[in-house]
């Protein structure tokens, strides 16, 4: 399976980087080592000192496809649930700093959170986010706010990667990112709903 993950989707968030907000969404991937097992901790890795939450809506692929045009996208998905896309934030400002590619500080280990399954509505409507940190929130969005929609995303992400059943696509995170430390509790929340809980180690 493919991990695919958007950058910059929410106008606040690519500003709170002081990142431009891009006219075409902003694609990596994910190696599937980096899909951090159900249950078990995030360890931080020993080699960053800055690793940053950033929860976000995530959607499954149901069958293959590519190519999709964006009124027919709805229809590839088949659940969806909230991730966490932990990223090394002081590994990436050094990368991007020099125009290298992210994945060393977005697809290590355990990288990929990802919460339990739920069916996705037979039509497409707002999902509420949210992320709490030892019982505080710190991050909310809703995806009305997405700069592209998902079957937008869908679409476009098709054009280069075939998308085959059991993909995940991770749709970018609302503003509010900050660190991780060892200790923390983290909750990630859809529609009100607990869907995944992750320490930190
Ligand atoms: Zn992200």
């Amino acid at each position: 399976m493919k991990i695919i993950c958007v950058g910059r989707n929410y106008r606040a968030h690519a500003e709170e980087l002081g990142n431009a907000v891009p006219e075409e969404p902003v694609v990596f991937c994910k190696p599937d080592s980096a899909l951090l097992p159900p249950r078990n901790p995030f360890v931080i890795p020993p080699w960053t000192r800055d690793v940053h939450h950033e929860i976000e809506w995530v959607v499954r692929i149901g069958k293959v496809g590519k190519y999709i045009e964006p009124r027919f996208a709805y229809g590839y998905l088949d659940a969806m649930t909230v991730g966490l896309d932990f990223t090394a934030r002081d590994l990436q400002s050094k990368l991007k700093s020099q125009g290298l590619p992210w994945e060393r500080a977005k697809g290590f280990d355990g990288s990929a959170a990802l919460g339990s399954w739920v069916e996705l509505p037979d039509e497409p409507r707002a999902h509420e986010i949210r992320l709490e940190k030892n019982g505080t929130e710190v991050q909310r969005g809703s995806t009305a706010d997405f700069l592209h929609s998902v079957e937008d995303l869908v679409a476009f992400v098709s054009q280069y990667f075939t998308l085959k059943k059991g993909d995940v696509l991770f749709t970018g995170t609302p503003a509010g990112v900050g660190p991780v430390a060892a200790g923390d509790r983290l909750e990630g929340f859809l529609n009100s709903e607990s869907r995944l809980r992750v320490n930190v180690r």
